[in-house]
């Protein structure tokens, strides 16, 4: 049956800091019409990601700017409505660029097929989608820690620092987290594991690295930049790795993004820091998936999401995750 109607948020206006809702149009339309090789799909799930901030804004990245007028971009999970390609049937489920938006049409070949009897729904754009291969391939193949290391990682709380710190202990690392606010910091503590936190809100993070790291830090798995960047660069351990994975602290500065002072620290050191975005590891995504669901189903990772509902609440729930508001994965439900 064709869907009446396609609500979308479209990009209204490139903002200055923190976005505002006025940054985004709320439309409707027809929903899109799949040619030859394509699929219809019907959003369920759409995941919320800092890096949307980033492709609000104008300028070169590792992907183009959403444009002025375009559906906002997004990752989705959603149901196959309509189907033009033999590789995905109605009703299969599958994951992709879906936009901001009730209905879009994916390349079949761009659409990932999940298994939804495998995990709930939200769990496949948490730890076993975009944020867990993050975790994953950002920790083992860029921070290389080995059993015994001192791993420290910022957002501990959050969809991909959550996962670092447990895949850390899996390894046999010892694991402190810097997060903020008491209860995300029991949390880390509580429930995912870690050996230690540090609440950035409420504590001075170099005293706590010293009291917790007392030998340095071997590897910091950095989401957050800025100033925590900065004081963990003045604790390294002698050959050091810093994965730089993001930086939330700086996504929204209108003064342009604070870079470290405390660099002569990879020297002194024989450190080394290194960025990476986690589509580069897209043909090794089946084996991070194998080794996460191993792991959950072996009760050794957890997995933890934050679901809002209704796409109208799109713009004030995007911005939970710049306000420290969202507690594990933040997903929004679009439909059942
Ligand atoms: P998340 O950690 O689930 O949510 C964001 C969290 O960031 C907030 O809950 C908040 O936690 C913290 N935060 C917000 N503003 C902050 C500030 N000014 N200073 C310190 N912490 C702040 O988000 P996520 O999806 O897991 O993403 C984490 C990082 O990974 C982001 O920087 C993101 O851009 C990056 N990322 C990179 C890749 C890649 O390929 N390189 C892929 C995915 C994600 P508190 O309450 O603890 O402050």
């Amino acid at each position: 049956m064709t869907p009446a109607i396609n609500h979308q948020w479209r990009l209204a206006a490139r903002p200055n800091g923190l976005p505002k809702p006025s940054d985004w149009h709320f439309t409707s339309e027809a929903p899109p019409v799949p040619g030859p090789g394509a699929v219809l799909v019907q959003v369920l799930y759409l995941s919320l990601d800092p890096a949307m901030r980033g492709w609000m804004n104008e300028g070169k990245s590792y992907v183009p700017p959403v444009g002025i007028g375009e559906v906002m971009r997004a990752l989705g999970l959603g149901r196959v409505v309509a189907s033009n390609d033999p590789s995905l049937a109605v009703g299969d489920h599958v994951v992709g660029i879906t936009g901001v938006q009730d209905y879009a049409v994916l390349p079949a070949k761009e659409a990932t097929r999940i298994d939804p009897a495998l995990a709930p729904l939200p769990t496949w754009l948490g730890v076993l989608g975009m944020p867990g291969m993050t975790a994953y391939f950002g920790l083992l193949d860029v921070g290389q820690p080995k059993p015994g290391e001192t791993v420290v990682v910022s957002g501990a709380a959050g969809a991909v620092g959550g996962l670092v710190g447990q895949i850390a202990k899996l390894k046999g690392c010892r694991v402190i987290g810097i997060a903020g606010g008491a209860d995300k910091c029991r949390y880390v503590v509580d429930e995912l594991g870690f050996d230690g936190v540090i609440d950035y809100k409420a504590e001075d993070v170099r005293k706590g690295l010293r009291a917790l790291a007392p030998k340095g830090v071997d590897v910091y798995f950095d989401n957050v930049g800025g100033d925590i960047l900065d004081t963990v660069l003045a604790q390294l351990a002698r050959g050091a790795r810093i994965a730089i994975c993001g930086a939330i602290s700086q996504y929204n500065s209108t003064e342009g993004v604070k870079g470290p002072a405390n660099y002569m620290s990879l020297l002194v050191n024989r450190a080394r820091m290194q960025g990476f975005v986690v589509f580069d590891y897209a043909a090794r995504y089946g084996e991070a998936a194998r080794d996460i669901a191993g792991w959950i189903a072996e009760g050794k990772v957890k997995a933890r999401e934050d679901v809002a509902v209704g796409l109208e609440n799109f713009p004030a729930t995007l911005l939970k995750l710049f306000k420290g508001e969202n507690f594990g994965k933040l997903v929004l439900k679009v439909a059942d």
